[in-house]
């Protein structure tokens, strides 16, 4: 069995703050060491299950934050970022049975984790087809694009709960509870037992309960925070300016919304 890794920090046990999440400053070192020991930990659960190949991408920031010395040996590791749509999940295909999410963290636009946000700073909503996108959303489409099922996601409580909206079969781990700046974090270490027995129910179930159906046509719809990055935006093929801060964007192909979302987002 086959099985890919998305990892980001934002997510993680423990991460509040920004500079938590920032590998130049001296508090990210300790978050660093967690992020890697909830991805080792999801690589076990799944290896226990019959996981023999496991790659994983670092999807934070630089790409460069797992350590990968802690990895087990059957794993690869993809660091830094090729440039390809499909970004947190890049090399991604239908040689994948399932695929799992750790440090996963809300949408921009949502108030259940300090650092809630989708892609990058400038982003105040994403929509698809009307509904607020996360990073899950956005690459749990991306691997329905390929046949592949999101199983298992770790992170706060509200990516949690959108997660089982999307995928009601999916198996979760909330290992914090954002209040305002605040997080309500789970011990570190009961994170990662429960994060390795969270993989192996998501894995030991048919994985095809959580096949996602694409819809036949995607409107894509993108809020800036400031009115001339959406006029930039406006200026990629397809997309349209919508009042003063957002573009829209449609098609019948997902893989044109990851293009389009590879140089907006
Ligand atoms: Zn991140």
């Amino acid at each position: 069995m086959k099985i890919y890794i998305s990892a980001d920090i934002e997510g993680v046990t423990g991460v509040t703050h920004w500079d938590e999440a920032d590998r130049l400053k001296p508090d990210y070192a300790e978050f660093r060491e967690q992020m890697t020991a909830e991805v080792v930990a999801a690589c076990e659960g799944a290896m226990q299950v019959g996981a023999t190949e496991i790659w994983i991408k670092d999807a934070h920031a630089s790409g460069r934050n797992l350590i990968a010395s802690r990895l087990p040996k059957q794993t690869r590791l993809i660091r830094g970022w090729s440039g390809h749509p499909f970004s947190m999940v890049q090399e991604l295909d239908d040689s994948f049975t399932a695929l799992l999410m750790i440090g996963y963290h809300s949408r921009a636009g949502s108030n259940a984790n300090p650092l809630a946000h989708t892609n990058s700073g400038k982003i105040a909503r994403v929509s698809i087809n009307g509904r607020e996108a996360s990073e899950l959303q956005i690459h749990a489409y991306a691997a329905a694009f390929v046949g592949v099922p999101l199983v298992f996601v770790s992170g706060d409580e509200g990516i949690c709960e959108e997660a089982g909206q999307l995928i009601p079969g999916i198996g979760s781990l909330a290992v914090k509870r954002g209040i305002g700046n605040a997080c309500i974090n789970l011990h570190p270490h009961l994170a990662l037992e429960k994060i390795s027995a969270g993989v192996q129910r998501a894995l030991q179930e048919d994985v095809s309960r959580c096949n996602l159906t694409l819809p036949g046509k995607f409107t894509a719809e993108i809020k800036y925070k400031e009115h001339a990055i959406a006029r930039k935006a406006s200026f990629f093929p397809g997309a349209v300016l919508k009042g003063s801060h957002a573009v829209l964007f449609e098609s019948q192909d997902y893989f044109e919304v990851l293009r389009l979302f590879s140089f907006v987002l």
